[in-house]
């Protein structure tokens, strides 16, 4: 199936397109390159530098036959969102609203959409499921939901087959294509820059939560089974599939158990064998305490299951691709 991966040389979208080529697929990436890396695209595959909210360059691709959309190109900075919600609502609101009537006009009726879990905001409870209330604590997490509801309003009116995944925590990394941000917010990542001696300590945002160690607890979920997640919404996006045309389905995406802040420290200084300094500072504008996926209906109704569940295993992916690409 020919693929367009928009978002494709970030950290996930980059990891999906080489699990693509594995299955037999051709992907086709286009990137704008704001926040992600040209050399991240594995060299087979067929890169354009551009814009989704750049309609010449995204029906020319689609025009050339296009099967399917995987949709990965957004700003993702919570604490940068509360600063400028304006650029998150025209960049990941508006160039999706861009991208759907490039796909409408092409006649392209498949999407896998990248959403997240910060779309449920402060859960009521956990694990969350996609019943659950949703409502964002952050401009990111409300600019995701828009477009999660943008794309089940053009499903029902105009035959799109989608598939949103809202993702928990990703991380780990497949042995050439793993998280290279920058600035790099994201937790383990930046614990193991302190293990490899390129940060002189982990700032932890908070201590003082009403958790069992005070310290946030998330679900981390491998970048690997991440990608398996897309390959299965691909295919339930397929006309034969019970999605079918005009259907949206949201899935969570998570191993449905939590960590806490100082729990991934300690797994990372088993993982590298280094002490890792720590520095309590307060919290971080947004952050909730608890966030654990309940993933029973993707299990159920797609048939994933993670391969790679275990803390330590993340972490060591993680580790091992810090230590080729420091
Ligand atoms: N965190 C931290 N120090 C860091 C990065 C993150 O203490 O340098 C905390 C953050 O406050 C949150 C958890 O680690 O409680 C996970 O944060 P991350 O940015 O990785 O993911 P998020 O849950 O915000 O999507």
């Amino acid at each position: 199936m020919r693929v367009l991966v928009v978002g494709g040389a970030g950290y996930i979208g980059s990891v999906v397109t080489r699990a693509l080529v594995g299955e037999g697929h051709e992907p086709v990436v286009l990137d704008s390159l704001a926040t992600g890396h040209r050399d991240a695209v594995p060299a087979q595959v067929e890169f354009i530098h551009a814009d989704i909210s750049q309609p010449a360059a995204v029906t020319s691709v689609l025009s050339r036959g296009v099967d399917a959309v995987m949709h990965f190109a957004a700003l993702s900075l919570v604490g940068e969102s509360v600063l400028k919600p304006e650029l998150y609502w025209s960049t990941n609101v508006g160039g999706t609203r861009c991208l759907l009537d490039a796909m409408r006009a092409a006649k392209v009726q498949r999407l896998v959409f990248s959403s997240t879990s910060s779309t449920y905001g402060e859960p009521e409870s956990v694990p969350i499921d996609e019943l659950a209330r949703v409502d964002p604590t952050s401009p990111y997490g409300s600019s995701k939901l828009a477009v999660d509801m943008m794309i089940r309003d053009e499903s029902r009116a105009h035959g799109l087959a989608a598939v949103s995944l809202r993702y928990f925590n990703v991380a780990g990394a497949v042995a050439d294509a793993g998280e290279r941000h920058d600035p790099e917010t994201h937790l383990i990542p930046n614990v193991l820059r302190v293990a490899a001696g390129l940060s002189p300590e982990v700032v932890l945002f908070g201590d003082d939560y009403s958790t069992p160690d005070g310290t946030c607890i998330r679900d981390y979920v491998h970048v690997e089974d991440l990608a398996a997640a897309h390959l299965l919404a691909l295919d339930a996006t397929g006309s034969r599939s019970r999605l079918g045309p005009g259907g949206h389905r949201v899935f969570n995406l998570g191993n449905g158990t939590g960590f806490s802040v100082l729990e991934v420290v300690e797994a990372a200084r088993r993982v590298t064998g280094k002490s890792i300094p720590l520095r309590v500072a307060s919290r971080r504008e947004g952050d909730p305490a608890v966030l654990v996926a309940s993933s029973r209906r993707i299990q159920t109704e797609l048939g994933w299951s993670p391969r790679k569940p275990g803390l330590d295993q993340i972490v060591a992916d993680a580790w091992a691709f810090l230590s080729d690409h420091p």
